[in-house]
């Protein structure tokens, strides 16, 4: 997710390393790089000037205390100035005190609607809402079969339409959601190839009849530079109040998706990161700015094992490198089998991801790290380093491989922890530093 933008800013943030002081001429150089790394990730250009002002504005001349140093003064505000740019913080979907709150998704065909609709009825099922999924998407008989296939993968209930009308189909399944109880109606539409008049009509029309608390628009992050005219147009047309980001696991440079929010003022609610119904998450803008930035998602990556998984702890993912034992990695394993898009699940961990690469590339190798494990004493995987050569070759008996691979598992282990630890000495300032480094 967004992988060329945060290839890019952790070269700049690299080269800040060799920053000494605050001053006009030192600058130039680094922030530069940042002005041309944002651009090439195709963050709108007006957008990218104000970004660069600010920080330079903020950065000269600053006097820092003894313990803090210029790199790290900058990482933060470039951290900072990121969190605003993407909305400082999450925006929830908004309730009708009446129930069934009214849900329309718009966006141009192809840009992921019918996927969103029912990605979202899924996470408000999940948190103990009643959501009915209804297509208003009725010229391609098509558009309605795929809605409710997807509907009945989830186990979210849908309206089946009848007739041609859009109103009238709007209206019924507004009818039937309340009839049944159902608390929110999300309603998926017709798009187009480019904004069109009778489009913005059919759309207005619904928003008149339905009188929805969300109208979502829903934006392809691969859509570049068009991203923000279109955004504009359905914003003009119909009053758009959230954006859902979508194929954020793709290799877009997703940069004008990101500036969406600053150029228009509307939040951006959810992301997309994948066709599963599952693969869809809250964006929030401080965990965001931390995965561009290379710091790793911990709060993500808790919550969705929490979320999936009922019986794993949120312990699961220790702050401290030591902390990381075979225990850690045995949940880990077996939530990872458990959840499926494993790739991205690791990028959310910093440190993990390096380590798992190799066992990720083969399913095979997951079941295999799961079976070494597992023959272990709990001691063991508690305290890899009791593990002395009798010992794994007890551990590659039972577990049917070879000492070999019970060496390589154990080297992984020692690896993720150094990553961890480096990770930590890198990005983050030890407590006394990020102090003073809040109060600047
Ligand atoms: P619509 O025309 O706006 O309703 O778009 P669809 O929901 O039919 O989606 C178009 C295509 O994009 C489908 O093949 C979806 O599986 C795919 N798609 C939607 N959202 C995502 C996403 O977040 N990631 C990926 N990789 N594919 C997606
Ligand atoms: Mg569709």
């Amino acid at each position: 997710m967004f992988e060329q933008l945060s290839e890019r800013l952790q070269k700049v943030l690299r080269r800040l390393r060799g920053l000494r002081t605050l001053s006009v001429s030192e600058l130039e150089e680094p922030l530069r790089e940042l002005r041309r790394s944002l651009l090439e990730a195709d963050v709108h250009v007006g957008i990218v000037r104000e970004f660069i002002e600010r920080i330079r504005q903020r950065a000269v001349g600053v006097e820092l205390p003894a313990m803090v140093l210029p790199e790290q003064f900058v990482l933060k505000l470039i951290y900072e100035e990121l969190v605003a740019v993407l909305g400082k913080q999450w925006v929830p979907l908004r309730f009708a005190p009446k129930p069934p709150t009214r849900i329309l998704l718009v966006g141009l065909q192809g840009s992921g609607k019918t996927t969103t609709a029912a990605k979202l009825a899924l996470y408000l099922q999940q948190r103990g809402r009643h959501p009915l999924l209804v297509s208003c998407d009725l010229r391609r008989p098509a558009a309605v079969e795929q809605l409710e296939r997807l509907a009945a993968t989830i186990r979210v209930p849908f309206f089946r339409p009848e007739g041609t009308a859009v109103a009238d189909v709007a209206g019924a399944a507004l009818r039937f959601a309340r009839l049944r109880a159902r608390d929110v109606l999300i309603v998926d539409t017709a798009g187009r190839l480019a904004v069109d008049e009778p489009l913005m009509e059919e759309l207005r029309h619904l928003r008149s009849l339905l009188q929805p608390e969300e109208i979502l628009f829903v934006c392809d992050a691969m859509s570049g530079q068009d991203a923000l005219p279109t955004a504009q147009a359905f914003h003009q047309a119909v009053g758009v109040t959230g954006i859902i980001l979508t194929k954020l696991d793709g290799d877009a440079r997703g940069g004008a998706a990101l500036s969406l929010r600053a150029a228009t003022g509307i939040p951006v609610k959810f992301l997309g990161t994948g066709e599963r119904p599952e693969a869809l998450e809250p964006f929030h803008p401080e965990r965001i700015a931390s995965r561009i930035l290379g710091m790793g998602d911990v709060a993500t990556l808790v919550e969705r094992l929490q979320q999936q998984i009922a019986d794993v702890p949120a312990t699961a993912v220790p702050a401290d490198p030591d902390e990381v034992t075979f225990e850690t990695v045995l949940e880990y394993l077996r939530s990872l089998r458990k959840m499926g898009s494993v790739s991205e699940l690791l990028s959310l961990l910093p440190g993990a991801g390096h380590w798992l690469k190799t066992a990720t590339l083969d399913p095979k190798a997951l079941v295999r790290a799961e079976a070494i494990i597992l023959s272990m004493t709990p001691e063991e995987r508690r305290n890899p380093r009791i593990l002395n050569a009798s010992r794994r070759r007890r551990i590659a008996y039972g577990s049917g491989t070879t000492v070999q691979e019970v060496n390589r598992l154990v080297a992984h282990l020692e690896q993720m922890r150094k990553l961890w630890r480096q990770w930590k000495r890198a990005r983050l300032p030890n407590a006394a530093v990020l102090g003073k480094l809040n109060k600047l």
